[in-house]
């Protein structure tokens, strides 16, 4: 249900085609906003309304084209929340595998909001969400490549917002910890999900939806202070 009134917003949601991103794009149609939603293959499903671009930021000229459009058309409302991962020990990791993560997690969102900043600027009003991940707060093994990026979004984020809360731009960060989705299921597989079930205090993976419904008020009129900040969303389980 719309409470948010979203109607006059220009809201870009990168990686909307699956999971956390579709969700999100989602909820921000339902509240009313105009939504342009990324994916890799042409014929990307995105939520019924949203407008598509194929872009892989995996391709530094792909991401340049899409971040000059982006500084043409002045979005309200970026979330960054394409993102990718590959677990491996860290003396295994391949540095062109550790570079295509960091393309994606990491170099992506930066081009992005650097894009987005004239026209926020201009209009004195813009709101900024990455999602980063537990693993960008804490880490376990194999993960290094992962957390490097996502403690990475955190740093920038901070300092972005450090620049420009002044101007009425708002960045912040979403911290999901195991969420519902083709990612985490493929990362972890049936019976690492019901190991990590067993210790995550509110007992269940999270849902996408969850993880919508507070980017969205971070990006709604009731969020008019909270910037900087790398917000965990993980039913407990980095608590314990
Ligand atoms: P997902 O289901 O795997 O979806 C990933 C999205 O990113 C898709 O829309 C995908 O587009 C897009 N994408 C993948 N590679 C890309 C590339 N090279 N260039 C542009 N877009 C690309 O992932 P998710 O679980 O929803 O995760 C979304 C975000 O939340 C990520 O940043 C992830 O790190 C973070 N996160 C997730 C969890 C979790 O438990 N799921 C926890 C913490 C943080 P295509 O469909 O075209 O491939």
């Amino acid at each position: 249900m719309s409470h948010l009134n979203l109607s006059k917003k220009l809201a870009v949601v990168t990686g909307a085609t699956r999971g956390i991103g579709y969700a999100i794009a989602s909820r921000l149609l339902e509240e009313g906003a105009h939504v342009i939603g990324t994916g890799t293959r042409p014929e990307g499903s995105i939520p019924t309304g949203c407008e598509f671009r194929c872009v892989d930021f995996s391709d530094l000229d792909h991401a340049s084209i899409f971040a000059k459009e982006l500084s043409e058309i002045e979005p309200d409302i970026l979330i960054n929340n394409a993102g990718i991962n590959k677990i491996d020990s860290f003396e295994k990791i391949n540095p062109e595998d550790f570079d295509f993560i960091q393309r994606i997690n990491v170099r992506a969102p930066f081009l992005l909001c650097r894009s987005v900043l004239p026209g926020m600027k201009r209009k004195k009003w813009g709101r900024i969400v990455t999602i980063s991940s537990i693993f960008g707060h804490i880490s376990k093994e194999f993960r290094a490549s992962y957390s490097a990026s996502k403690f990475a979004v955190d740093g920038m984020t901070a300092a972005l917002s450090a620049e420009v809360a002044g101007d009425g731009i708002l960045a912040n960060c979403v911290a999901p910890g195991f969420i519902n989705t083709e990612l985490t299921r493929s990362i972890l597989g049936k019976e690492g999900i019901a190991d990590l079930v067993s210790r995550i205090p509110a007992g269940r993976l999270g849902k996408a939806e969850e993880v919508a419904a507070l980017v969205a008020w971070l990006v709604g009129p009731e969020n008019t202070y909270i910037s900087g900040q790398n917000i965990i969303i993980d039913g407990g389980f980095s608590r314990v």
